[in-house]
């Protein structure tokens, strides 16, 4: 990291200069050096001479923008998508898939091993079965542009809606419901929220879609108690949108960036949709999260459960099991297994779950993980395999010290963020255990984000 005063840094604010890209930093810039300054360069790719204008000074590194690839890499390719660079979502349309890959990989073997503490060669990456309209949720923000109302996503590191039209990363049935739903508010004059005045009705589309069952759940979040014209909407999204299979309003009137509100109300079909996964069925409610790369969680799931290494007896805890998809995948090859979780939606899906698919050696608790890992420690639960499926922060210590009281031989841990996986690793050695495999999961190809999973064994010795 660089420790001197930006007014001190080696570049100037609107300098142009020619940098050799040697590498990638976490939200997929390339990285550049000068003087041991590190210069990300967003659409730059390793290997390449770059010709940038420094456009901002950051507290540790500079930000350039490409003027020109004066060398371009074997591995530039053109973008596929109309909207690459403008839209928030993506970042690496102007390589090859390989390239991507390799970036993610390196990211997940830079972490465990700076920040981690261990020593890995680059770590394998599977690559995703799809790599465009692989999503199977979709969250647009709403906004006023140009005066009309306009659902898309947002600029880079901006709130500024940008109609990005047909997202390749998605399926075409999110875009035909977002499209619906803008037509319905420009036909009502329904008011887009505002998130400065906080003024107007319609805050995000959020449209998920069952990838086996291609049931489509729409749920629009809104500003309010209800919506002008509600059965209009309904019969318009059942006019457009092939297999709907619910429309869901959620009420949210808190100001922030949190998409869904807590209060819900069904405005057509059950509340819920349902998914196959890995030979299951699941009930997936607004509020319950599900990986949104389907094919790439069964294979996901399936190298976890292999790690769990479970010969039909073991006891096994999942940690943050959402609708209790692993939990059910582990069920099938164990004696026992505990999941935890803190949505009750979530929760209460995973219970039906577990009856749906008549599993009766599932249980679910509705608590912080913390709490339930402490309780489950201190009811004297020793299980043989923990697995974990944190959200991006991590482990807390005490569901760390929790699990070590409860000492499993292994515990599998599946992360959406090296940064907090290569922490908590580090901490789990200090309690005995040792880092037996990593692998990287490509679930968000064109995306920054990358997924890992881990198995660590207890040694007992820290
Ligand atoms: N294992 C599941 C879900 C993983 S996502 C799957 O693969 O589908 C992480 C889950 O952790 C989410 O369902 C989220 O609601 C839950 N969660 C977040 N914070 C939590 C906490 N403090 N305690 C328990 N669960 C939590």
């Amino acid at each position: 990291m660089f420790h001197v005063k930006q007014q001190d840094y080696p570049v100037r604010l609107g300098q142009v200069l020619d940098l050799t890209v040697t590498g990638y930093a976490s939200e997929g810039q390339g990285v550049a050096r000068v003087e041991g300054l590190a210069v990300f360069v967003a659409g730059a790719i390793r290997g390449e001479t770059v010709r940038v204008q420094i456009e901002h000074l950051g507290h540790t590194a500079a930000y350039g923008r490409i003027l020109q690839v004066l060398e371009p890499s074997p591995h530039r390719v053109p973008p596929g998508c109309p909207q690459a660079g403008a839209c928030g979502g993506c970042v690496f349309w102007h390589m090859d898939y390989e390239e991507e890959l390799y970036a993610k990989a390196r990211r997940v073997t830079d972490a465990l091993n700076r920040i981690g503490g261990q020593s890995l060669e680059l770590v394998p990456i599977v690559p995703s079965p799809r790599e465009t309209g692989y999503r199977n949720k979709a969250q647009y923000p709403v906004a006023l542009v140009h005066g009309k109302a306009t659902a898309g996503f947002f600029r880079p590191r901006t709130h500024q809606v940008l109609d990005v039209g047909r997202c390749r990363i998605q399926g075409s049935a999110a875009d035909r419901a977002k499209d619906t739903v803008v037509r319905w508010m420009r036909d009502n004059r329904v008011a887009p929220y505002d998130e400065k005045t906080r003024q107007g009705l319609v805050r995000h589309i959020y449209v998920r879609t069952a990838s086996v069952t291609g049931q489509v759940l729409v749920c629009l979040v809104v500003n309010g108690d209800g919506i002008p014209q509600e059965m209009a909407l309904v019969e318009n999204l059942l006019k457009n949108v092939d297999n709907l299979g619910t429309v869901v309003l959620s009420i949210h009137k808190k100001p922030g960036n949190a998409v869904l509100g807590d209060r819900f109300r069904t405005l057509y079909g059950p509340g819920y949709i349902e998914d196959r996964l890995c030979g299951l069925t699941f009930r997936l409610s607004p509020r319950s999260f599900y990986q949104v790369n389907h094919d790439q969680a069964q294979q996901l799931y399936e190298a976890a459960v292999e790690l769990a290494a479970l010969t039909g007896t073991e006891t096994a805890v999942d940690l943050y099991c959402g609708t209790g998809t692993i939990s059910l995948v582990l069920a099938r090859k164990a004696g026992r297994v505990i999941g935890v979780e803190i949505i009750d939606q979530a929760v209460a899906d995973a219970r039906e779950n577990a009856r749906r698919n008549g599993m009766t050696n599932a249980e679910f608790r509705c608590a912080d993980a913390s709490q339930a890992a402490a309780q489950l420690a201190a009811e004297g639960i020793r299980p043989d395999v923990i697995v974990v499926d944190p959200p991006r922060k991590g482990l807390d210590e005490t569901v760390i010290d929790a699990m070590a009281r409860m000492a499993p031989d292994r515990i599998v841990y599946i992360s959406c963020d090296p940064a907090t996986l290569a922490r908590d690793a580090a901490r789990l050695n200090h309690h005995g255990y040792r880092l037996t495999t990593a692998q990287a999961f490509d679930m968000f190809p064109k995306c920054a984000h990358v997924e890992t999973l881990v198995q660590l064994r207890r040694t007992g010795e820290p």
